[in-house]
């Protein structure tokens, strides 16, 4: 296959009607309806702190961080405080609440949509933390 054949094939445009621009709204609509459905799924609050929120100054939080492997779909996602969430940061959830047990109370409270092996793992977390300070 020549240099050119292959200049050509990439030159095709790959999706189906939709251009860049209106790709990028759509990517925006469902990031929009994610967060307005995590948010539900989490009781309008903030799921570490227990705060009730609004959506303007509700953040999405990955359970597990992405910079730890965690993934973009909604067992993962929380709906968080600013300063909760910025307190998180790149910790697990696991390494959060040993420090902070009661995050993980609320947590496991208000966290309801989330996978089932998080909340496991959270469980366990505050009771060690517990256990460690009595
Ligand atoms: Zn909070």
């Amino acid at each position: 296959m020549s240099r050119r054949v292959v200049h050509h094939v990439a030159l095709a445009r790959a999706p189906r009607g939709l251009s860049r621009h209106a790709r990028r709204l759509e990517h925006q609509q469902h990031k929009r309806q994610v967060k307005r459905a995590t948010f539900r799924d989490c009781g309008r609050r903030c799921v570490y702190c227990g705060t009730a929120l609004g959506l303007e100054n509700a953040t999405l939080d990955h359970v597990i961080p992405v910079s730890r492997g965690g993934s973009h779909l909604p067992g993962n996602l929380v709906s968080a405080c600013q300063p909760c969430n910025q307190m998180k940061g790149a910790l697990l959830p696991t390494e959060f609440f040993a420090r902070y047990p009661t995050a993980g109370q609320n947590f496991m409270r208000f966290a309801r949509a989330v996978h089932r092996q998080l909340k496991r793992g959270a469980r366990r977390a505050v009771s060690l933390a517990y256990a460690q300070a009595a």
